[in-house]
């Protein structure tokens, strides 16, 4: 039998014997984290304290953290209420900026995929300097135009189906056979 003091210290001696953040005890100090989670009735302490934000560093209620030490206290987040909040939105905007930006990325992968298929220059004219002149015009529908992202979760069959119906033209060309399009079209009603 030892003192619950003694106790304490052997117990403290023996995790230092440990070296501190080795996978083992990591491990031990997670699984003991873990049993207070599954023991501790979480309706028997108070769900804020009152700490210092590191955020804005003033003495203000922050929330439980939802975990214990290993010893069985619970943890207060490091933020109060008001600073987690903000923290939060943060995290979500830049969360939503890096999709739009893989997002982004993906959409210049496989365009330049789909202009690669399509031979990789301006079908009428040779142009190749800049991906974002380059585009793909519908050859029988003329109003509809191919819009990329529209092929973003098509089948690559599916999309070679759809590029074969298409020419590969420079937007300076591409422009210049919107003006043939409209003459034509013109001399039709005249006619
Ligand atoms: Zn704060
Ligand atoms: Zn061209």
């Amino acid at each position: 039998m030892v003192r619950y003091d003694a106790r304490i210290l052997l117990w403290s001696l023996r995790s230092h014997a440990m070296a501190k953040n080795s996978p083992a005890s990591l491990k031990a100090r997670n699984e003991r984290r873990a049993y207070w989670k599954r023991t501790i009735d979480p309706s028997s302490f108070p769900h804020t304290a009152v700490k210092r934000c590191i955020s804005c560093n003033e003495m203000k209620e922050c929330k439980w953290a939802a975990t214990f030490t290993q010893t069985g206290h619970p943890e207060y987040k490091s933020r109060c209420i008001e600073c987690q909040k903000k923290r939060y939105k943060e995290i979500a905007t830049k969360k939503r900026e890096r999709i739009s930006k893989n997002a982004k990325r993906r959409r210049q992968e496989l365009k330049i995929k789909y202009i690669e298929y399509l031979g990789g220059k301006c079908s009428r004219c040779g142009y190749n300097r800049s991906l974002r002149a380059l585009t793909f015009h519908h050859r029988t529908r003329h109003d509809k135009e191919r819009d990329l992202s529209q092929m973003l979760d098509w089948s690559w069959e599916r999309v070679k189906a759809e590029l074969d119906k298409c020419d590969l033209v420079c937007f300076n060309c591409h422009m210049e056979m919107e003006d043939e399009f409209e003459r034509r079209k013109n001399e039709s009603h005249k006619n």
